[in-house]
């Protein structure tokens, strides 16, 4: 039977009911693995003899009748920004390049006791900056549906080895867009949970206020099994909200009834491909006949969310990577002068020139004389932002927006214009800042063959409703049948 391109809800049953074996299900993985990563290098590391010695735990559990985790035996793919005792955990970093973490982040500890099989960490944007994963310092990641496009960033492999059948679950982090971008350029479901959902203990800091760990997925079934899994309380993230996980799986199946989705048209415009307007459009239609109420809804200061973004990110980027300096953290430079030479040698050679770029753009930002101009204003449009989604969701339940304002772009496109990717991050940014959760569903295809994404936010904790509702027309739609056809 095809193991592979099955969803893990499937696997799961088809492992329970005896007819394979959870090793069966890594090798037929691994194997696709080789052959497909020598062309979309969506993996930093593949630990293949780990991953085997993992799954044969499940199955000695298994016969012995042992009870078994939630996500027993599936390959689960992990963004390398998180830390995992056993694999490297490198950042897409060479400052990391020899990093092996001596603990487990929570959604780690938390996978093991699910019992999945952790089998490799992915590619990404260094330390999580970018959105097409040609920040990394190792490898660019190709697009499994056009191995010339990006597929996204930064949690551009962890869609790619979901895309490419390589894993039926892997996990990303969304600071700015990088699980709902890529997700949206690779044709799966991805979600960022509400700030504070999933514990960020153990994940490599970007933007601390921004950052959060969430599901990449073929489906919405999937999706909501993975933060079943990983979304909790947590005492060692003090921003880890101590609300109790209601079970997603549950209602999933359940429509949504009298559901009103709005939708802020006026930043449908100029920059927008209208292929993608098209799928937007479309999906709302099928939403209509499901019985939903869609109106249009005014979201005043969205347009001031990548300024924001920029200043506010950067800022915390450039506090949290002065701990890399060649004594505390990361790589060391052979040949200095003195102390500070050491310092500047170290973090010259071990930090990309986006990476650069950020920290120097955050500590212009927070410097004295600056501070209030230009961080301090944008903390202030970031709570306007906020205002603006507590208002909408006062009169609608979820918002719909594309997730991009094209599909996947070429590689190398933006190589020279980094203001230009940067404004691409439009309609995802303002979700991060105002810390509600977010999640990018399939909504067709452009007339290259090439995914569209659909995003549809909520209010905070409202993952539930979220998925129910992206479940409604995921079960309509045939998006998710589709997989990309690799040499
Ligand atoms: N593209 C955005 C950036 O480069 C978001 C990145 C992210 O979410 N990690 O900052």
């Amino acid at each position: 039977m095809s193991i592979v391109g099955l969803s893990a809800v499937d696997l799961l049953e088809t492992m329970r009911s005896g007819d394979i074996s959870a090793v069966d299900v890594t090798t037929a993985h691994l194997d696709v693995i080789a052959k497909r990563e020598p062309e979309v290098h969506a993996f930093l590391h593949i630990d293949s003899d780990g991953a085997l010695a993992q799954a044969e735990v499940v199955d000695r559990k298994r016969k012995a009748g042992g009870t078994l985790g939630s996500l027993a035996g599936i390959p689960v793919a992990i963004k390398d920004v998180i830390c995992t005792v056993g694999q490297p955990t490198t950042c897409g970093s060479k400052m990391l390049e020899n990093y092996r973490s001596p603990f487990d982040a929570y959604v780690i500890e938390r996978l093991r006791a699910a019992d999945a099989v952790l089998i490799g960490k992915t590619n990404l944007d260094e330390f999580a900056m970018g959105s097409s994963t040609e920040n990394s310092a190792y490898q660019p990641t190709c697009n499994p549906w056009d191995l010339s496009k990006t597929p996204g960033g930064s949690s551009g492999g962890s869609a790619a080895a979901v895309a490419a059948e390589m894993v039926p679950l892997s996990l990303g982090t969304d600071t700015g867009g990088s699980i709902r971008q890529p997700a949206g350029f690779c044709g799966i479901v991805g979600m960022k949970p509400t700030y504070g959902r999933v514990s960020r203990y153990g994940l490599v800091a970007f933007a601390s206020s921004l950052d959060q760990i969430g599901p990449m997925a073929h489906d919405t079934r999937d999706a909501a099994l993975l933060l079943e899994a990983i979304a909790g309380h947590d005492r060692r993230d003090t921003t880890s909200i101590p609300q109790p996980v209601p079970s997603y799986s549950a209602n999933l199946e359940e429509p949504l009834k009298d559901l009103k989705i709005g939708v802020p048209f006026q930043h449908f415009g100029e920059g927008l491909d209208s292929e993608v307007s098209d799928a937007v459009n479309a999906s709302l239609d099928a939403y209509q006949q499901l019985g939903a109420t869609v109106v249009e809804i005014s979201l005043p200061y969205l347009s001031y969310s990548v300024a924001a973004y920029y200043l506010i990110a950067p800022s915390e980027a450039s506090s949290n990577l002065a701990r890399y300096d060649g004594v505390h953290y990361g790589h060391r430079a052979k040949d200095f002068d003195d102390l500070i030479d050491m310092y500047a040698a170290s973090r010259g050679e071990g930090f990309g020139s986006e990476v650069k770029r950020r920290i120097m753009l955050g500590t212009y930002a927070l410097s004295a004389g600056y501070y209030d101009a230009y961080y301090l204003k944008a903390l202030k449009v970031r709570r306007l932002i906020r205002n603006d989604f507590d208002k909408a969701f006062e009169e609608v339940d979820i918002i719909a927006s594309p997730v991009s304002p094209t599909p996947a772009f070429n590689l190398g496109e933006f190589a020279n214009d980094p203001l230009a990717m940067y404004l691409a991050d439009i309609f995802t940014l303002s979700g991060n800042l105002a810390g509600i959760p977010g999640m990018s569903i399939p909504a067709g295809f452009s007339s290259k063959g090439l995914p569209i994404g659909l995003q549809l936010q909520g209010p905070p904790l409202s993952e539930d409703k979220l998925l129910r509702g992206a479940r409604m027309y995921e079960r309509e739609s045939d998006w998710k049948q589709k997989r990309p056809l690799l040499s």
